[in-house]
Parts: structure tokens; sequence; C-alpha cells
């Protein structure tokens, strides 16, 4: 039975609408995995440090075969591909981050890994192209995305590009 997932692109350095382009090819390339649905990219203000670029920012929906687990390492597997550089400060800026934000309606909490992504609540950037994608979708623990929309941070998100 495949699942579905789905993921959380986000740039701001090297050309950041080509990088999230570059990672929505690349996610195709998931061995037993297959896109489903590409939001629009948005553009919006950084979170976390102010003395950054702006973000670009889109959600994919994938069904997929593998486990949360392996869906995870492919996505890490593309970030370093694409030259993602690690340690840097907390939400500093990035070349392409992937993040799992649902897998099916599993709840997980492991040391590497929670599902829902904690930060799908308090993200404009996320709940908006992920409401496009999957309309009023209840997160599991979070509550529903029309919900959460009015209590998130409001990043200035602006479309940039169409689904
Ligand atoms: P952030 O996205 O919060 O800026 P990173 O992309 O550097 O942080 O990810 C740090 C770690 O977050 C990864 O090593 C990964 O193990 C962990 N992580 C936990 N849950 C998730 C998730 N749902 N999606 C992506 N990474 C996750
Ligand atoms: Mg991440």
């Amino acid at each position: 039975m495949t699942v579905r997932v789905y993921i959380g692109l986000g740039s701001n350095l090297e050309d950041p609408v080509a990088q999230v382009l570059e990672a929505v090819e690349e996610l195709q390339m998931i061995p037993d995995s297959i896109l489903v649905a590409r939001s629009g990219l948005y553009g919006g203000k950084p979170m976390g440090p102010a003395d950054q670029p702006d973000y670009v920012n889109a959600v994919v929906s994938m069904d997929t075969l593998l486990s949360a687990e392996d869906f995870l390492a492919a996505l890490t597997r593309i970030e370093d591909l694409q030259g993602r550089e690690r340690g840097g400060e907390k939400w500093g800026p990035r070349i392409i981050d992937l993040d799992l934000l649902l897998y099916g309606k599993a709840k997980i909490n492991t040391p590497d890994l929670t599902v829902p992504h904690p930060g799908i609540r308090e993200r404009d950037f996320v709940i908006i192209p992920l409401a496009e994608l999957a309309g009023d979708l209840n997160v599991p623990g979070q509550g529903r995305l029309t919900a959460l929309i009015n209590k998130c941070e409001n990043h200035s998100l602006k479309k940039l590009v169409t689904a």
C-alpha cells in the first residue's frame, strides 16, 4: 500500500526558484515513489534571523512505498546533492531544505524524525501551499489547515510561480 506524503521545500540561496524546481525534479527520482502534485512557488520573508535573503517555498505531494525513515533519508540525499551545508545557525540561510511534513496520518517521534513536522502550525509558507494540494486537511495533533492559517505567523507570502 502506498502512503500519501507531503514535502515542504524551501530555499533562499543561489537562485531559490531554480533550487526548488531542481529539488522537484530530484523528488521524482526517489525509488518506489511517484509525484502527485506540486503547489505554486511562494516568496516570503525569512523565519528566524532577519538578515538573510527572502525565501522561496512550495509543497509537493507524493505516494510512496518507502518507510518514513527511508523517505527522510532520500530527502537528505537530495539536500546533499544540491550542496546543502549543515551546521549553520538555526533557521539560517540554506540552498535547499526538504522537510517531511506528513506521512499519511502517522504520528512519529524518534530522535531523527518528528511527523507531522512540528513547525506546520506556525508557518504560513507551509500551510498555504499545503492547502493548495490537500484542501482543509487535518494535521494530526495540530488541527485543520483553515484553523491554523488564522493563527500562524505572517511572512508576507507572494505567489511567484503557479502550480
Ligand atoms: P530545519 O529544517 O528545522 O531548519 P534541518 O533541515 O537542518 O532543520 O534538519 C535538522 C534535522 O531535523 C534533520 O537531521 C532531521 O533528522 C530532523 N527532522 C526531524 N523531523 C523531521 C521532518 N519531519 N522532516 C525533516 N527533518 C526532520
Ligand atoms: Mg529541514
